[in-house]
């Protein structure tokens, strides 16, 4: 009998996520995780690893509090952003019985994990303008326990409208949560959602330490809510989820130099992003660049195979979003250093 008869059904039926990671290709200039091109100086004081880790590292806290402007008691920290999306799931819906929403094109993540824990998903596409179709949303909200929107979104860079996110909280009270996916808001700190929190105890903020501070390798994210819907999230997380080197570096992160350092990268990596989509804007065989607000931008192309193919030739790793609805031809390249830009935009101008 084969081992893989034993696990769950759902799981049986599962394909992993394709994380850029996991998809890979040989290499050297890596423009398809949203990752920073550095990742900076950091100490580690080993003399405190043979004890348990704090579950919740209060000058990690303290200093992530501080910087979002909100108070500890609304802030968990996690293993990355994606922890957090994972553990409202698993807080909040009702394996085999309750739905999530989610706005495709959008982060791959919400649906794996609503998937994994054998909870229901329904698609409610961007529109044309590519913002959530509140009208949409709402009308599903009876069968609903977490919507989940992205801004700005990952892939297309939109961000979400402030005055239909906040019709929509104000159909969901009392009948599920609202997330707003933030993980790339320090690019466009002006458009954070936070201000929002105090008057909607139902809305809930998913930030990461992955991308403009530049450490996805070090798997610390944040979830900002209600002190009520943090204290449930609490129950179900694992007593030791971040490390202790996690939790020294990201409180090293979020320092005063921390914190200059992340919005120096942003200032550099968004000024890279100006020129790119100039540029490109500029190419014949671009059709469309999308809203460029994350570190990141969408791009849609003539010939988006071939050029995703001369790019990977060329050394250059980007992602590739055509089999998305709505998304033919379309590749996103993350901002990365100005020869990695110059390099793309060299393969771009080479004749075919
Ligand atoms: C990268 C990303 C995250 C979280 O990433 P972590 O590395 O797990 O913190 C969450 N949402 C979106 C949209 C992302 O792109």
């Amino acid at each position: 009998m084969s081992i893989t008869l034993l696990a769950r059904k759902q799981v049986q039926a599962l394909t992993p996520y394709q994380s850029a990671r996991r998809i890979g290709g040989h290499g050297h200039i890596w423009l398809n995780a949203n990752e920073a091109a550095d990742s900076g100086e950091y100490q580690l004081d080993c003399s405190r690893l043979n004890r348990y880790p704090e579950c919740q590292p209060p000058h990690v806290v303290n200093a992530y509090a501080a910087y979002a402007g909100v108070s500890a008691e609304q802030l968990l920290v996690t293993r990355g952003g994606d922890e957090g999306i994972e553990l409202l799931i698993r807080t909040f819906c009702e394996p085999g019985q309750d739905n999530i929403v989610i706005c495709s094109p959008t982060y791959g993540m919400y649906a794996i994990s609503a998937e994994t824990n054998g909870v229901g998903i329904i698609d409610v596409p961007l529109n044309n303008q590519r913002q959530p179709d509140f009208d949409g949303i709402i009308a599903k909200l009876n069968n609903t326990k977490i919507v989940f929107l992205c801004s700005p979104n990952n892939p297309t860079g939109d961000l979400v409208d402030s005055t239909g996110l906040r019709r929509l909280l104000d159909a969901a009270k009392g009948r599920a949560l609202v997330v707003v996916d933030e993980a790339y808001i320090e690019f466009c700190p002006e458009f954070t959602q936070a201000d929002l929190l105090d008057d909607y105890p139902q809305l809930v903020l998913i930030r990461t330490l992955s991308k403009a501070f530049g450490l996805a390798g070090l798997r610390c994210g944040f979830t900002i809510a209600n002190p009520e819907v943090i204290g449930l999230l609490l129950k179900v997380i694992p007593p030791y989820p971040i490390p202790e080197p996690v939790a020294q570096i990201a409180a090293q992160a979020l320092s005063d130099t921390g914190l200059a350092t992340m919005r120096a990268r942003v200032a550099d990596i968004n000024q890279l992003k100006v020129t790119l989509t100039e540029q490109l804007r500029q190419h014949p065989q671009v059709q469309e660049v999308f809203a460029p607000n994350g570190n990141y931008v969408l791009v849609r192309f003539s010939q988006g195979a071939a050029l995703f193919a001369r790019m990977a030739k060329a050394g250059i790793i980007l992602r590739d979003f055509a089999s998305r609805p709505g998304l033919a031809d379309c590749i996103r390249i993350t901002i990365g250093t100005q020869t990695e830009m110059d390099a793309v935009l060299d393969v771009l101008q080479q004749e075919q």
